[in-house]
């Protein structure tokens, strides 16, 4: 059993949605469970939509009018009879998120969010499974809000596994072919939830999990995974196989090709990842493998922008403690922060971070009551694993560094950005 995942670039367009097919039947085996994200930038116009709800309510339903727009235009070019069930199945879906707009009365943002984004992923995901089904491929549509059960932190959910696992147990057979989407699942009152900004790789590994797939496959607009972003490196390489570590490490310190969850429950249980092109099906692409360590010596590049980092000392000109760290831990992970580097010193912690639900004013305020603080913003980690002595010359024109690391596995520094 296979699970494949498709992203928001696979299926951006109705020409994209045709290659879907292609790549689907040039497998020499069906995948079971397919996987997939929003069509393009959908995810990102929801929630323009949800941020518009809080701001101006009038100027809301033009833009969900406007999403519902993109999908209707590729649903006139993927399906020439216009009785089809699809157009009225994704207009349901817009008719209802507005109606859950007009209705609502909830003032959490994130859970106004989470009821809204998903419908990207409800609508590509019809649209796929309609189009499959009339060009020869017999598939059944899941709605992932009935499997993937969570808590009700909302934008950034836990996965129940339990829950998950026995769903799964009884909604995917063997032999069948079942699309479905990534990033959303649901609480337990049934309220959608999302696992964060790219989760739907993250969803394709819970599946792969629960079914004990043979394989995952993140089908993406890349070859595979390259050791830098071909953006700042020209050199980029492809990296044919590397270690479940170490492709923990890339997406943890910046890689955008995996997100950072999807690794651990493959490891788990040793499903083999592959990343591969969607223009390119019949590339290999890069394997993650179990214990496959020659990737180990590759030596990576990646770079986190958008991080802060501060540096607390005691008032007192007392030593940072043990007792200080766990605290100050405490109100990071309470504000949801993503930290990515420390170093301490006597008196001092330095914590490099990013801030992916806008708490840092908070956080800021609760640390300066019993700290010095400086605080620098919008800096940027870079992390170079494996690094050697000849670097590439985009690494010696760095400037600014504020903070420094340098283990044998990796060197990692924060500049100003
Ligand atoms: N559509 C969601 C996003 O763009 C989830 C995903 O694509 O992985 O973040
Ligand atoms: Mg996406």
């Amino acid at each position: 059993m296979e699970v494949y995942k498709f992203g928001g670039a696979s299926v951006k367009n109705a020409e994209a949605v045709k290659n879907f097919l292609n790549v689907l039947k040039l497998q020499a085996k069906s995948p079971n469970v397919v996987v997939v994200s929003a069509m393009d930038k959908t995810t990102n116009a929801l929630e323009a939509v949800v941020n518009c709800y809080f701001i101006d309510r009038k100027s809301v339903k033009s833009l969900l009018q406007d999403v519902r727009k993109f999908h209707s235009t590729i649903l006139i070019d993927l399906f020439e009879d216009d009785k089809h069930p699809i157009y009225h199945i994704i207009g349901s879906f817009f008719e209802g998120a507005s109606r859950f707009l007009d209705t609502n009365k909830s003032n959490n943002y994130n859970f106004v969010y989470d009821q809204i984004v998903g419908v990207g992923e409800l609508a590509s995901t019809s649209i796929i499974s309609h189009f499959l089904n009339d060009h020869g491929i017999e598939n059944e549509w899941l709605d992932a809000r009935e499997l993937i059960k969570t808590d009700d932190v909302y934008r950034s959910a836990s996965l129940n596994l339990n829950e998950t696992q026995n769903n799964i147990n009884r909604a995917i057979n063997l032999g069948k072919i079942y699309i479905t989407q990534g990033f959303i699942g649901s609480d337990s009152n049934n309220f959608t939830t999302t696992l964060g900004r790219e989760g739907s790789d993250y969803s394709a590994a819970i599946f792969g999990y629960c079914i004990n797939a043979s394989a995952v496959t993140v089908w993406k607009d890349v070859p595979g995974i390259l050791n830098a972003d071909p953006k700042v490196f020209d050199k980029a390489q492809l990296i044919p196989q590397m270690s479940y570590n170490e492709a923990i490490e890339q997406a943890y310190y910046g890689a955008t090709v995996i997100h950072p969850k999807t690794l651990q429950p493959l490891y788990q249980k040793e499903i083999p990842l592959f990343v591969k092109s969607f223009q390119n099906p019949n590339e290999p692409g890069t394997a993650i493998l179990k214990d496959k360590n020659m990737a180990d010596h590759i030596c990576c590049y990646m770079i986190l922008e958008h991080q802060t980092l501060i540096t607390l000392s005691t008032l007192d000109f007392s030593y940072i403690m043990e007792k200080q760290f766990i605290k100050i831990a405490g109100l990071l992970d309470s504000y949801h922060m993503k930290v990515r580097l420390t170093q301490n010193s006597a008196i001092s912690l330095s914590v490099c971070f990013s801030d992916p639900f806008n708490y840092k004013e908070r956080l800021l305020q609760d640390l300066r009551a019993n700290y010095k603080l400086t605080i620098q913003e919008n800096v940027k980690l870079y992390t170079i694993t494996n690094p050697k002595t000849d670097h590439p010359p985009f690494i010696s024109s760095i400037t600014g560094i504020l903070m420094k690391q340098f283990t044998e596995k990796r060197l990692q520094f924060v500049t100003t950005a």
